[in-house]
């Protein structure tokens, strides 16, 4: 059964109503357990819920610190290539945008892994938009050459691939992939991506099986926050990744939290999240998910990146530009988003440690590392 089985089988449902129906004592109920399902799950982001936030982070807290201490892994996205042939309304890089595109020579690639290399950070995320023509498999093959030279953790935010693509970049040195379904609701999903290879829903919300099945150590996902009823895109995320946690224990499945950000493109969320809506997102995942990796970005700003970290917060991007370029090869690209927290390695690090966090730069590698 695939998770848009899993999905269909709610389709009699009626759910984003069904969420305004629970009541206190069903939140009560939830957070008395170890193991929620997912009508607790519902509960949790129920709006009688969202009048309860101390209690659930009380809980949310306890059960962080359970899991990971106090330990928070760093990473820093890298962007190579801002070509697109998608027409994401969202995004400062879809194909309308009339913007210099830029794609990084491996000489390039090289000077930006020396820079982020020289403030300490272990662990880079690939990015590129999706324009296969211009960035194939081949280039992301030796793009994760240059940057295995660098760094023993690369993960990749990159357009969708076949299993057979994934188990490539697993040979070429990517340890995992973060992709996000962006909405769950299909009709939803439909008005955001009006043309370009994205446009189909079912191969995207397959793909992190695809990557599991291929073999990637590191599976993350999520909504983009704004796009649809948070409530719901909240909710099929967590209950994807438990089914992808469930059906494939030997991958890490974690779970990201990106909202919308201002971008060139310029479109407005038509559901903005507020900064309680994104709390209560990350309150009824982590203890929906209790041992998931939770990733905050540069999305937020720094003040609610700090106050978010104890209740749930394992994972903090740090040093970041969304440019192609951007980590100082010259001329840098248009932004895919503004960042809101512009903070260094270095600032963020001294953050972390100054309220008793351990940054972690390393958490894992390869036994056996490909060789070139
Ligand atoms: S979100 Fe990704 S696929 Fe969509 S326009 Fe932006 S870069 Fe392209």
């Amino acid at each position: 059964m695939s998770f848009a089985e899993v999905m269909g089988a709610y389709a009699d449902l009626d759910m984003a109503k069904a969420i305004h129906g629970f009541q206190r004592q069903d939140v009560m109920r939830a957070l008395d357990k170890d193991r929620l399902g997912p009508d607790d799950l519902l509960a949790l982001l129920s709006p009688a819920a969202g009048t309860m936030l101390e209690e659930l982070a009380r809980k949310a807290t306890a059960v962080t610190l359970r899991h990971f201490g106090r330990a928070v892994q760093l990473f820093t996205p890298l962007y190579v290539s801002d070509f697109c042939t998608n027409s994401c309304v969202y995004c400062g890089f879809n194909a309308e945008q009339k913007n210099k595109r830029r794609q990084l020579s491996l000489d390039e690639v090289r000077v930006e892994a020396e820079r982020i290399a020289a403030t300490g950070l272990r662990q880079v995320l690939v990015l590129t938009g999706d324009a296969q023509a211009k960035a194939p498999p081949e280039y992301l093959e030796q793009v994760l050459a240059v940057l295995r030279e660098f760094f023993p953790s690369l993960l990749l935010e990159v357009y969708a691939l076949t299993q057979e693509e994934y188990a490539r970049m697993i040979t070429a040195g990517a340890e995992g992939l973060t992709i996000y379904q962006e909405t769950y609701d299909p009709e939803q999903y439909a008005r955001m991506h009006p043309s370009g290879p994205k446009q189909d829903y079912v191969f995207r919300l397959d793909t992190p099986e695809r990557a599991c099945r291929a073999g990637m150590r590191w599976v993350g996902i999520g909504a983009l926050y704004g796009l649809g009823d948070w409530r719901m895109d909240a909710f099929w995320a967590a209950l994807h990744a438990r089914w992808l946690q469930d059906r494939y224990p030997g991958a890490e499945i974690g779970l990201s939290l990106p909202r919308m950000r201002p971008h060139a493109a310029g479109w407005q969320p038509e559901h903005p999240v507020s900064d309680r809506d994104l709390t209560q997102i990350l309150l009824a995942q982590r203890l929906f998910l209790p041992r998931a990796a939770i990733t905050l970005s540069t999305r937020e700003a720094p003040g609610l990146r700090e106050n978010l970290l104890p209740l749930g917060v394992t994972r903090l991007s740090a040093g970041v530009s969304t440019s192609v370029g951007g980590h100082g090869a010259d001329q840098a690209g248009t932004p895919q988003f503004e960042v809101a927290d512009d903070r260094s390695v270095g600032e963020i690090t001294a953050m972390l440690r100054s309220k008793g966090y351990q940054p972690v730069f390393k958490d894992w590698q390869q036994l056996n590392p490909v060789t070139p």
